[in-house]
C-alpha cells in the first residue's frame, strides 16, 4: 500500500509502505475510510517539532475492521470504529479517571494517512458504531478521532456550563469545534478571536455570538470590555503559543477556567502572575476515548455536525498538497479519501 511519510521540513511524500499486520494479540488491523491532516502534524511539517527519521503520518482515523488479534474479544472484523489518537487499556486506574489519553499503556498512534492501520489495545482504544453509518456522516466521525474529541476536552476543562460566557483563543479546526462544543454544552455567550472571514463564519455557524479580531493585550482589552471588565468564565486556548497562552489567562475572570489544548511550544508561565489571576488552568492531550461514545451518539442522532471543519478534500495520493494548504492557512482542515473512494 502507499501511505504518507514526511522526511523533513515541507517534505511529506506518498510511497510505498509496508501493509500494517497484526503484531500483537491485543491488535486490530482497520482499513481506513477517511483520514485528515491535524493542525498539531504541521509542527514537525515546519520543522518546529524535528523529526530523527522518515515518520509515517496521521493519527486521525474510522473505518473498518478486518482482522483482530486473538484476545481481542469486543471488537469483530466488519465493524465500524472510531478511536482515538492515543491508545488505551481503557482499564487501568488512570483510564478509569477518565484520562484514557495518559493510559500506563499509551501509544500515541501514526501511519493513519494510508489505507490501512494498526491498532493496538483494540479493545479499550475503539469504538464501534452500532450499524456501518452512511458516508455523508463519515467526515464528521472522523473529526471524534482527535479535532473535535480535542475541541470538546478544552470546552470541558475550561467548565463550560448553561449560561457561561466563553471565549475562545485560535481559530483552526480545534478552536471552531471548541465553539461547537461550547454551544453544546449550553454557553450563552462565545466570543470566537479570529481575523479570517472565512474562519469567523464558521464560527458564527456553529454557535459563536460575537467576533474579536485583535489579539495579545488588544484582545485581552476587548474581551474585558465586553465582560464589564471582569473577563470570560471560561476561556479556550486552541493555539499553544505565548502569546496565545498569556491572551487565555489574562481573558478570565478570577476563580474562571481555561481549558488548554493547543500544544505547548516555547510556553512559559509567571508563577507570579498566575497566582495572582486565580484561575483554573486544566489542560493536556484530550482524553477523546472518554468522550467518544457520547459524541458518536450527537453525530448519529444529527446534533452535531462537526464535519464541516472540512474545507478542503483531497484524494489520498494528493496528501503533500493537504499539508501546504493549511500551511498556508488556505485550508482550515484537509480530508483524505483512500483514493478509489469518493
Ligand atoms: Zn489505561
Amino acid at each position: 500500500m502507499r501511505g504518507a511519510v514526511l522526511y523533513g521540513p515541507r517534505d511529506v511524500r506518498f510511497e510505498e509502505r509496508d501493509e500494517p499486520k497484526i503484531i500483537k494479540p491485543t491488535d486490530a488491523v482497520i482499513r481506513i475510510s477517511s483520514a485528515c491532516v491535524c493542525g498539531s502534524d504541521l509542527w514537525p511539517y515546519r520543522g518546529i517539532q524535528p523529526i530523527v527519521q522518515p515518520t509515517p503520518m496521521g493519527h486521525e482515523y474510522c473505518g473498518t475492521v478486518e482482522a483482530v488479534g486473538r484476545e481481542v474479544r469486543n471488537i469483530k472484523p466488519g465493524q465500524f470504529v472510531v478511536g482515538s489518537f492515543a491508545t488505551s487499556d481503557n482499564s487501568c486506574i488512570i483510564c478509569q479517571h477518565g484520562y484514557q489519553s495518559s493510559c500506563v499503556q499509551r501509544e500515541f498512534m501514526s501511519g493513519a494517512q494510508s489505507p490501512f492501520l494498526r491498532v493496538p489495545l483494540a479493545d479499550g482504544t475503539l469504538v464501534p458504531t452500532p450499524d456501518v453509518p452512511s458516508e455523508d456522516l463519515i467526515p464528521s466521525l472522523l473529526t471524534l478521532s482527535d479535532v473535535m474529541g480535542t475541541g470538546w476536552f478544552a470546552a470541558d476543562a475550561a467548565n463550560v456550563k448553561p449560561g457561561s460566557t466563553v471565549a475562545v483563543v485560535g481559530d483552526g479546526a480545534v478552536g471552531l469545534l471548541g465553539v461547537l462544543s461550547a454551544k453544546q454544552m449550553g454557553a450563552k455567550r462565545i466570543i470566537a478571536m479570529s481575523r479570517h472571514a472565512s474562519r469567523q463564519k464558521l464560527a458564527r455557524e456553529f454557535g459563536a455570538t460575537d467576533i474579536v479580531e485583535e489579539r495579545g493585550e488588544a484582545g485581552v482589552e476587548r474581551i474585558k470590555e465586553m465582560t464589564k471588565g471582569i473577563g470570560a468564565d471560561s476561556v479556550l486556548e486552541c493555539v499553544g503559543t505565548q502569546e496565545s497562552m498569556t491572551q487565555a489567562i489574562n481573558s478570565t475572570r478570577p476563580g474562571g477556567y481555561i481549558g488548554y489544548v493547543g500544544v505547548p511550544h516555547g510556553v512559559s508561565l509567571d508563577g507570579e502572575q498566575l497566582f495572582f489571576s486565580h484561575v483554573h488552568l486544566h489542560g493536556g492531550p484530550a482524553p477523546v476515548r472518554r468522550y467518544l461514545p457520547e459524541l458518536i451518539k450527537l453525530v448519529l442522532n444529527g446534533k452535531i455536525n462537526p464535519g464541516k471543519v472540512f474545507d478542503l478534500s483531497l484524494p489520498l495520493d494528493q496528501v503533500a498538497e493537504g499539508y501546504r494548504a493549511m500551511d498556508e492557512r488556505r485550508a482550515i482542515k484537509t480530508l483524505l479519501r483512500p483514493n478509489g473512494t469518493k
